[in-house]
């Protein structure tokens, strides 16, 4: 299961020989006649979620099939040969990066409200004095008490300009460290990233799961690779569970699901 526009996807085995074999396999391997068993394969500490918590998202997301089929068709065992990994790599902390961005982000902009705001209330301070010394000046100069009061108000204005250089500058340090994490950021999710995927080869079956932020998410991408392992393939459906893309954050099975579901595991 991807997150961007190409799917680099596993392929089920989609076995074509000729003869007796053939038929021994589909036999051996007739989908949903009995249920799949799925355990807790290697689970990095990094994705800060504790192997319960995997073991209790993974049962949702084996029941959002085992509802929409009226009888189990995933079910968790100890010893099931068919492991569920998290393995965190670049995929998990450059998605923990674009949140942080998001978040950053937001601080930034309010932090630029505030400085435009204390930036027009100095424009204004600045030319109330200036509008004050071009009166006195054209009266003829200030008294000693005046010029002693428009030397306060400058060093006042003088300060307070000298404290806004010091936060712009600041605020330009942060936005630059901003921009390359987002440039950071970019540069791996440029490219198409895997968030999860079921294999099945010469040493067995597994899902691993490499990329998720929130129990949701990490809900249905267990439930679309889940799908695979039951043996069914895409749809074209942006909602549907078994769409290649995890964009709608639907985990209810669509009507897509239901009728792939059904040609597979029948009623
Ligand atoms: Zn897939």
């Amino acid at each position: 299961m991807t997150r961007s526009a190409v799917h680099r996807a596993i392929v089920v085995g989609v076995l074509v020989a000729a003869g007796w074999f053939v038929y021994g396999r589909y036999e051996a391997a007739r989908p949903c006649a009995q249920p799949i068993y799925y355990s807790l394969g290697t689970v990095d500490p990094r994705f800060e979620v504790s192997r319960a918590e995997l073991q209790s998202v993974a049962a949702r997301a084996s029941a959002i099939w085992n509802r929409a089929q009226g009888r189990p068709i995933v079910l968790y065992d100890t010893n099931a040969s068919l492991k569920v990994n998290l393995i965190y790599d670049e995929r998990e902390a450059n998605a923990k990066l674009g949140v942080d961005i998001l978040a950053k982000q937001a601080a930034t902009d309010q932090e630029r409200a505030t400085l435009d705001a204390q930036q027009q209330q100095y424009t204004i301070v600045q030319n109330d004095y200036n509008s004050k010394v071009a009166a006195i000046n054209a009266r003829g100069g200030a008294t000693r008490k005046e010029s002693a009061q428009l030397a306060t108000e400058r060093y006042a204005l003088e300060s307070l300009g000298s404290a806004l250089i010091a936060e712009v500058r600041a605020y330009n340090a942060k936005l630059t460290a901003l921009n390359n994490a987002v440039a950071e950021y970019n540069k791996l999710a440029g490219h198409t990233l895997e968030e999860g995927q079921y294999v099945r080869d010469a040493s067995g079956e597994r899902i691993n799961i490499f990329e998720f932020i929130g129990t949701t998410q990490l809900e249905r991408v267990l439930a679309h690779e889940f799908g695979h392992a039951l043996g069914l393939g895409h749809n074209d459906d942006p909602h549907a569970i078994m769409y290649a893309q995890n964009e709608s954050g639907n985990l209810t099975p669509t009507a897509a699901d239901l009728a792939a579901l059904s040609a597979l595991c029948g009623t």
